[in-house]
């Protein structure tokens, strides 16, 4: 499974979508810290720091318009792909994950037109999609 973006935000009553997704972005404060953030419109840059992978193999450093969220949970166990040193985001944008026998990929970034049009992005996802579909 490929998530994109706002999925984080799925399923906020159903506590079983984290562990498949990989993370928790929370509308409200039942964690019992101040929810997750978002802006939009903003210059963020994002490092492929595992190069080795084959979703980021061959795909550069990209700086892109997109939305960043903030103060949301990245489990522990995945795969951190691509980060950002944005003030407002949480550092792993793009990460693999494992759910059962299920190869996940989420990537935060996707707001809208700005970013995909990036041709880097659109090789991202991509290689996302053959990458989860076993290819
Ligand atoms: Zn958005």
């Amino acid at each position: 499974m490929v998530f994109l973006h706002h999925s984080l935000v799925a399923y906020q009553n159903w506590p079983e979508f984290e562990n498949i997704i990989g993370g928790r972005y929370f509308l409200d404060s039942t964690r019992g810290s101040s929810p997750s953030t978002y802006h939009e419109e903003v210059k963020i840059s994002l490092s492929i720091v595992d190069k080795q992978h084959p979703v980021t193999q061959g795909i550069e450093d990209i700086q892109v318009f997109d939305e960043v969220y903030g103060n949301f949970r990245v489990q522990p166990t995945v795969r951190p792909l691509v980060t950002t040193n944005h003030p407002e985001s949480i550092p792993q944008v793009v990460w693999a994950n494992e759910y059962m026998n299920s190869r996940i990929i989420y990537i935060q970034p996707g707001h809208g037109p700005q970013i995909f049009v990036d041709p880097s992005y659109r090789m991202l996802l991509q290689l996302a999609i053959r990458w989860v579909a076993g290819a």
